[in-house]
């Protein structure tokens, strides 16, 4: 490996390497092995005196020491971090290099680099590089994504790391919803100036001439390989088929998900064995599934035999399908004595993370939810939700704001996103499901996309913990905005939770220019339940400025109803709703109520 570390170098580029242990000189020795020009070693046993005049003398300096000691021992010589040197420290255990000072200007990618030769961690503390360094090694790993060959996880890091254009690419339109990568990184950077590459690809060998940037290769779960053979057909003979077919159409075995065959081949010893050595798992399909397969290659004889036309290309293709993905074959059947392979390829699905952040403080928000927000390379949202979530992304993540009533707006560009095949958080106050954004963008959402939620606490049940335990018993929501909602509907739900004596939570309570249906729904649970029914109301519940008040329900119609407005949540009690020192409690049962 060569070093590529020539943005980090600051006047010389001289690296000192302080070395006073045994295995600090070993370790020493390998880096003067891959940096022969550049290294000095200071291997003297006065540590503290070599690393300051290393300190003095070099570009750079990595030290096999304790990271106290060496702040300890450079403290009286430190200066500006423009223009001392970055130091890195391994411990003796050769586990971390531990990027101490200047991370930003070469140290980060040092300790990436010196990393990368000795086999051990980087340590990035820098903020946002810690928290953009996705790390290259197991990037896109929950997709299943493996690194080809690892030697150039060092160099493209290290570009990575400082800044340098890095170029990411897919197999044509193939995009992968990936983690999002700093902004030196993306499929926009030109293939002229990138300095490193990360290709997601299954083919074996890229079609142009080996690209002399270090590129990281790696390998998508794309591939189903159907086959079918003989009764008794050797694994060498199915194995032998099996890579030839995958050779031939110039895709890599690392790309290959699964196995697939036909239900009566489910014990057929030569193809579970071919699997398992290449490590492969087997999927075993019903014959009258693939017998309804469209493939270019059907045989008669083989449905007399198997009741399918067609066992490797069906099975490939049905496999590579499942879950509604869509399939291509990309190898048609081949043939050897006794068996048939083929090979499917299955295009990958974006993913819309639908995401509650809870009613506003941090700490209600799901560590999930703060999870996907890290995951997300596209986040969409009302601005005042962004605003705050927006120190939780990682740089590079692209943010697509939009302001209130343009719900379906925002709904199809979260969507639209997903299906060009980005990682997409769809964010909003509260749980996304409730009175917001997961169903209006479910209605555009089709199968070409993966969906997951992540729950959050609603302003209703948030607001119930100011007010004591009013949820105790059967409550129904109701949101009094008649935007999208006649009127007439909304006084039959209210009606009906009357009736039926339910406690009841009103969203979208009051605003400026509609203010006279809460007074009217309070008046039509009045007429079911006593004047004392306790009332609460929460504005802002979790947030800075939040205000909860508990009254009743003839207090609320003398005029408290003016304190309430569209930051607010109202709790009306059932008939069995008390105020207990202060709070508001609805009994669990109604077989308790004394
Ligand atoms: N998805 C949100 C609800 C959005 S509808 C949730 O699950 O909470 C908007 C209404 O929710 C507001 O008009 C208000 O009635 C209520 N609301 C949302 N956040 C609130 C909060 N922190 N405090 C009080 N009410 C809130």
């Amino acid at each position: 490996m060569h070093p590529t570390g020539k943005a980090q170098m600051t006047d010389s580029g001289a690296i000192g390497v302080i070395a006073v242990t045994e295995r600090g000189r070993t370790a020493a020795d390998r880096l003067q092995a891959v940096w022969p020009d550049r290294v000095r070693t200071f291997t003297e046993n006065r540590a503290g005196e070599q690393l300051r005049s290393a300190f003095a003398d070099c570009g750079a300096v990595v030290a096999f020491l304790a990271v106290g000691a060496t702040v300890r021992a450079l403290a009286p010589v430190l200066g500006d971090k423009h223009t001392d040197p970055p130091v890195v420290c391994v411990d003796e255990a050769l586990q971390h290099a531990v990027a101490v000072l200047g991370g930003h200007h070469g140290g980060n990618a040092l300790a990436v680099e010196v990393a990368g030769v000795l086999g051990c961690r980087p340590v990035v503390t820098t903020a946002s590089d810690a928290a953009s360094a996705a790390p290259l090694d197991s990037y896109g790993a929950d997709l299943g994504l493996t690194v080809a060959d690892t030697a150039p996880l060092a160099p493209a890091g290290a570009a990575l790391l400082s800044g340098r254009p890095v170029r990411l690419e897919f197999d044509g339109d193939r995009v992968w919803p990936l983690p999002p990568l700093p902004p030196n990184a993306s499929t926009a950077t030109p293939r002229e100036s990138a300095e490193a590459l990360l290709r997601v690809s299954d083919r074996a060998a890229a079609p142009e001439a080996a690209p002399a940037v270090p590129t990281v290769v790696y390998r998508p779960p794309s591939l189903v390989v159907g086959v079918g053979s003989a009764r008794g057909a050797a694994a060498e003979e199915v194995g032998a088929l099996v890579d030839r077919t995958l050779a031939e159409a110039g895709l890599s075995a690392r790309s290959v998900r699964a196995l697939a065959t036909v239900d009566a081949k489910a014990d057929e010893e030569g193809i579970l064995r071919a699997a398992a050595e290449r490590g492969w798992p087997v999927r075993v399909l019903p014959a009258s599934e693939l017998a309804g397969v469209d493939v270019p290659n059907p045989s008669e004889v083989v449905r007399a035999e198997v009741g399918t036309p067609s066992v490797a290309e069906a099975a490939a293709l049905r496999a590579a399908g499942e879950d509604g993905a869509s399939a291509a074959l990309v190898a048609d059947k081949r043939k050897s004595e006794n068996a048939t392979a083929a090979v499917a390829r299955l295009r990958p699905r974006g993913r819309l993370a639908l995401v509650g952040l809870g009613p506003g403080a941090r700490d209600l928000a799901a560590p999930r939810a703060l999870a996907e927000l890290h995951r997300a390379s596209v986040v969409v949202g009302l601005d005042q939700y962004l605003d705050q979530v927006r120190d939780l992304l990682r740089p590079g993540t692209r943010v697509v704001a939009s302001g209130l009533g343009q719900e379906e707006e925002r709904a199809r560009t979260a969507v639209a996103e997903a299906q060009a095949g980005a990682a997409v958080a769809l964010i909003g106050s509260g749980d996304a499901g409730v009175y917001a954004m997961a169903s209006p963008a479910l209605d555009f959402a089709g199968a070409d996309i993966d969906v997951v939620g992540v729950p959050g606490i609603t302003a209703a049940v948030a607001a119930a913990h100011r007010l004591g335990a009013p949820l105790g018993h059967d409550h129904a929501y109701i949101s009094l905005s008649d935007l999208h909602t006649p009127w007439e509907a909304i006084e039959r739900r209210v009606r009906a939770a009357a009736e039926g004596d339910f406690t009841v939570c009103f969203y979208n309570p009051r605003s400026r220019r509609r203010d006279w249906q809460l007074p009217e729904a309070l008046r039509l649970l009045a007429g079911h339940r006593p004047p004392h029914t306790p009332v609460g109301y929460v504005r802002n519940a979790a947030r800075d400025d939040e205000h909860a008040a508990v009254t009743t329900l003839a207090a609320m119609l003398d005029g408290e109803v003016e304190a309430v407005d569209m930051y607010t949540v109202v709790l009306v009690g059932s008939s069995a709703s008390r105020t207990v020192a202060g709070r508001f409690v609805t009994p669990r049962g109604y077989t308790w109520r004394g």
